[in-house]
């Protein structure tokens, strides 16, 4: 019989752990697969942990748990709970606070049947303030454009994977996670379901601002290798625009014998000069950006299937 492993990253999450499980429960009456539910505690100070092992006492042939040490974060929470899953067929990571609700696993795993690798549930809608949604939207805008896979838009780490894939990124030994990012980039068959995103229903995120700089940081500098580009770009401009000025500046002087003072030769070349600066701190961001690559050691490549190698 198959398995499907749900995965769920769990911080200060005491009253929803309860309404998850239920949910759960009922959801996968309608599948014959066999299922369990990991809680990885991403040290939460309320009284998850406990409720957490209530449940697993009183329902230990589904719930697992694993207790972090202290808070390490969303990703490096759900990591842990994607390397510790043994023989499941499916994996399905998840949120705690029901803002991923599980109806929307039915149409996941129906759509894992009919042979999709990754199934990403997609937000149609956001209920989020204000700034984080206008943030977010110009942030995957940005994503979108500058990094190296297309990441999909709007889908967060709500995602069923195929055991396979959950293989493949096992290989991904990187230390910032942006795991979205990760699954984009080593491919197979993909597919979405669109929902609407409801509110936390208890607690508050424990997104801070500051966890999500981070996390878009981690984005934008292990996908693209752009902002070491810049350098290249500045430099261009300002050779440039040194050199118009240059040219400017000999035509006056030499033609119609404007006089001009040292300082103003000098600053224009040193606006050249600077120029050459800036070409090398790009040369050197790219030797750095190299660098970076072999020492995460990705795969190079991803087989999806292949035949007779026996
Ligand atoms: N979470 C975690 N560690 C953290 C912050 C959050 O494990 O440091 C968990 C949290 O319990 C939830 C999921 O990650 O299950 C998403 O967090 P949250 O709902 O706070 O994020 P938001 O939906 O506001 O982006
Ligand atoms: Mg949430």
């Amino acid at each position: 019989m198959k398995k499907i492993s749900f995965v769920v990253p769990v911080y200060n999450e005491m009253h929803n752990i309860p309404l998850l499980y239920e949910k759960i429960v009922h959801l996968m009456q309608q599948f014959e697969e066999n299922w369990t539910l990991l809680f990885v505690n991403d040290g939460s100070c309320d009284d998850s942990l406990n409720v957490i092992k209530s449940h697993a006492n009183n329902d230990n042939k589904h719930i697992q748990y694993i207790n972090l040490s202290r808070n390490f974060g969303h990703q490096a929470a759900l990591t842990a709970g994607l390397n510790a899953v043994k023989d499941a067929d499916a994996v399905i990571s998840m949120d705690c606070d029901l803002q991923d609700p599980p109806e929307v696993i039915a149409e996941m795993i129906k759509k894992w049947h009919l042979g999709y690798d990754i199934v990403y549930a997609r937000r149609k809608t956001r209920q989020d303030n204000f700034f984080k949604k206008y943030t977010a939207i110009f942030y995957y805008k940005l994503l979108d454009r500058f990094s190296d896979v297309k990441i999909p838009r709007n889908v967060g780490d709500f995602r069923l994977i195929d055991k396979k894939v959950l293989k493949s990124l096992s290989g991904m030994e990187e230390k910032s996670r942006y795991l979205r990012g990760m699954i984009a980039w080593l491919g197979y068959k993909h597919t979405f379901v669109d929902f609407d995103r409801p509110e936390r229903i208890h607690g508050e995120t424990g997104y801070s601002y500051q966890k999500m700089f981070k996390l878009a940081m981690d984005g934008v500098l292990s996908f693209s290798f752009l902002p070491l580009r810049i350098g290249l770009a500045l430099g261009i401009i300002s050779i440039a625009l040194g050199s118009l000025m240059l040219s400017y500046m000999f035509v006056d002087a030499l033609v119609y014998d404007v006089p001009y003072p040292l300082f103003k030769w000098l600053v224009v070349v040193l606006f050249i000069f600077v120029g050459f600066l800036f070409m090398l701190m790009w040369i050197l961001g790219e030797y750095i950006g190299r660098i970076y690559d072999e020492t995460r050691k990705r795969p190079l490549y991803i087989i999806d299937d292949d035949n007779n190698f026996k």
